[in-house]
C-alpha cells in the first residue's frame, strides 16, 4: 500500500484534502502521497512558529536542555538510519551505498556537532574600551534571530535540511522547513523523530507544497526574520525579491560551475579516480560538481583515456541495488535539461567520448537514467562550459600554463568551489589562493566538515553554512555598552550642561 505523509504544523501531524504523488525516479512509479499545504496551512505555520518563538520556551530554555533535545534528534536519525537511507534512495534515485554511508549518518552527525558546540559558539565576548574621554565595557551577546524559514533542494534532501535545522535550532530559533516537493519524504520522517524527541510545539514545522504556490506567502511575511535558501539561482532571485517587502536576514546557497585543475606532477590514478567521483557522485547532481576538469598538457591524453575507460565501467542501476554506482536523475524534466545541454554542445563541435545518451538497458527504461558522459573539444564560451548542468556530464580541457587554467576556472559567473591537484603542496596552495571560489580543495574533493564553513562567492550566493561562522549566521549580535569612566558623568551633562 502507498504510504501517506501528513504535514507537521504546531506539534501536530496535519493531513490535507489536497495530496500530491511522490515519484520513485528509478522506476517512474508512485512511491508515496503527501499532503499539500494551502494558504491557510501557511498562515497557521507562520503563526505557530512566531508564537513558539515569542512566547514559547525554546529560545529561553537552558543551553544544556537545548543540547539534550538536539542530541535526541541526532540519535533518532541513527536509530532509523537504515529505513531513512532506503527511503532517501527510493525518493531521490541515489545509490543506497551513498545514502547509507554519507547522507544519513552525516545528517545525524550535524545535529550532534551543533548540540555539542552550541554553548561554545554562543559564548558572549566582553571588550574593554577606553579613550581620552571615557572608558566602557561592551558585552557582545549572541541571540537567536527568531522565525527562520529553511528552503531546501532535492539533491541532498535530508542532509541539507539537517545542516540548516541543526544550526537554526541550536541557536534557539523556531523553524519552518520546506523541502522540495520532489523529495519531501525523509524530512517528513524527520518530523516524526522530532515529535518523539518532545520538542515544544511550534518550534519545528515542516510543510510541503510547490515553491511557486507558497514561496511568496512565506518569504514576504513580516513575521519571518530569516530565510536560509539552498537551490537554483532563478529561485534564489525570486526569494530575494519576495523578501524585500520587509527587512530580513538571508542566506543564499546557489548554483555552481566548479573546476578541477590537474597538474602534471599528480598521482594520475588518484586524480582520475577522484575526478570521476567529483562529477559522477549523486549522478552529477551536486552544486559543487567538478563539471570542468582542466588538465596540464603533458598528461592530458593519458588522463582522458583513463577517465573514459573508467567512466564506461560505472554501473548504472536502481537505487536500492548495492551494486549500483550511479542511479537515476531526479526527474524526466531534469534529464531533458541534461540532454539539451549535450545536444547543443555536440552541435557546437564538442566530441562525446562516452555516454551522452539514455542507457540501452531495458531494465532501466522506466527510470530517468542517463549515462556518465565525457566531452572534449568544448568551446570555452559555450553554454555547457559556462552554465550549471546538474547531471553526469563533464568537460575535459587541456592547458599549457597554470595562469591559463586559473583564468579558465575563474571565467564562470559562479564561485562555489574548486579542486587543485598537484604533487607540490606549495604550488597547489598558490593556485587555490587565486581561485575566486568559497571552497578550494587540494588533492581531494567534496570534504565537508561540520567544523568549517562552506558557501559560495559571486553568483553562487552569500552567507555560510556549518562551522562557527555558519552557525553565527543564525544568530543576531547584541552589543550592551556600559559606561566605566572613573568619574562618570552622563553624556547629557556634557552636551546640555545640566
Ligand atoms: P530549486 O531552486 O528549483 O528549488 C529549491 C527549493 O526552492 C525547493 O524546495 C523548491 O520547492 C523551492 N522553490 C521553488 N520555487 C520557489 C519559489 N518561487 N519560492 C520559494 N521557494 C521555491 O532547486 P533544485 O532544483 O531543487 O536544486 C538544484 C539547485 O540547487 C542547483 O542549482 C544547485 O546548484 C543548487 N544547490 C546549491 C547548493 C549549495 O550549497 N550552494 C547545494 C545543493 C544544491
Amino acid at each position: 500500500m502507498i504510504q501517506n505523509y501528513p504535514l507537521y504544523i504546531n506539534g501536530e501531524f496535519r493531513e490535507t484534502v489536497k495530496k500530491q504523488d511522490v515519484i520513485n525516479p528509478s522506476t517512474g512509479e508512485v512511491l508515496a502521497q503527501v499532503s499539500v499545504a494551502d494558504a491557510k496551512d501557511i498562515e497557521s505555520t507562520i503563526s505557530a512558529a512566531r508564537q513558539a518563538f515569542d512566547k514559547g520556551e525554546w529560545p529561553r530554555i537552558s543551553l544544556a536542555k537545548r543540547k539534550e533535545f538536539i542530541l535526541k534528534i541526532s540519535q533518532g536519525i541513527l536509530d532509523d538510519a537504515a529505513e531513512l537511507a532506503k527511503l532517501e534512495s527510493l525518493n531521490a534515485g541515489k545509490p543506497i551505498k551513498e545514502t547509507t554511508f554519507m547522507d544519513i549518518p552525516s545528517s545525524a552527525k550535524t545535529f550532534e556537532h551543533f548540540a555539542h558546540n552550541l554553548e561554545k559558539y554562543l559564548e558572549s565576548e566582553t571588550l574593554e574600551i577606553s579613550n581620552e574621554a571615557s572608558s566602557a565595557e561592551s558585552r557582545l551577546l549572541r541571540e537567536p534571530r527568531g522565525v527562520v524559514v529553511l528552503i531546501v533542494p532535492w539533491n541532498y534532501p535530508l542532509l541539507i535540511a539537517s545542516w540548516k535545522m541543526a544550526q537554526a535550532l541550536a541557536a534557539g530559533n523556531t523553524v519552518i522547513l520546506k523541502p522540495s516537493s520532489l523529495t519531501p519524504l525523509t524530512v517528513l520522517e524527520l518530523a516524526k523523530i522530532i515529535h518523539k524527541a518532545g520538542l515544544p510545539k511550534g518550534v519545528v514545522n515542516i510543510i510541503n507544497a510547490s515553491g511557486d504556490a507558497v514561496g511568496e506567502a512565506i518569504c514576504s511575511d513580516k513575521r519571518v526574520d530569516m530565510i536560509s535558501f539552498t537551490g537554483s539561482n532563478e529561485v534564489g532571485r525570486k526569494i530575494i525579491q519576495y523578501s524585500t517587502k520587509s527587512v530580513k536576514k538571508l542566506i543564499m546557497e546557489l548554483g555552481g560551475k566548479s573546476a578541477s585543475i590537474i597538474l602534471k606532477d599528480v598521482d594520475l590514478e588518484v586524480a582520475v579516480n577522484s575526478s570521476l567521483c567529483s562529477i559522477f557522485l549523486n549522478q552529477g547532481q551536486m552544486c559543487t560538481a567538478m563539471s570542468r576538469i582542466l588538465i596540464e598538457e603533458s598528461i592530458y591524453e593519458k588522463f582522458v583515456a583513463d577517465s573514459v575507460a573508467k567512466a564506461k565501467r560505472i554501473k548504472l542501476g536502481p537505487a536500492l541495488d548495492y551494486e549500483t554506482q550511479m542511479g537515476s536523475l531526479i526527474s524526466e524534466s531534469q534529464r531533458k535539461k541534461v540532454i539539451s545541454f549535450v545536444e547543443k554542445a555536440k552541435a557546437e563541435g564538442a566530441k562525446v567520448l562516452c555516454g551522452g545518451k539514455i542507457p540501452d538497458d531495458a531494465k532501466l527504461k522506466q527510470g530517468f537514467f542517463f549515462e556518465p558522459t565525457v566531452l572534449v573539444e568544448v568551446s570555452q564560451d559555450s553554454q555547457i562550459f559556462q552554465e550549471e548542468i546538474f547531471g553526469p556530464v563533464v568537460c575535459l580541457a587541456k592547458f599549457a600554463k597554470v595562469e591559463e587554467a586559473v583564468n579558465l576556472a575563474n571565467s564562470s559567473e559562479y564561485g562555489l568551489a574548486c579542486s587543485v591537484w598537484s604533487g607540490n603542496f606549495k604550488t597547489a596552495q598558490e593556485i587555490a589562493a587565486k581561485i575566486n571560489a568559497g571552497t578550494a580543495w587540494i588533492n581531494t574533493y567534496g570534504m565537508f566538515y561540520n567544523e568549517v564553513p562552506y558557501g559560495g562567492f559571486k553568483q553562487s550566493g552569500f552567507g555560510k553554512e556549518l562551522g562557527r561562522e555558519g552557525f553565527l549566521e543564525y544568530t543576531r549580535l547584541k552589543n550592551i555598552i556600559q559606561d566605566k569612566s572613573p568619574d562618570a558623568k552622563p553624556l547629557v551633562s556634557y552636551w546640555y550642561g545640566f
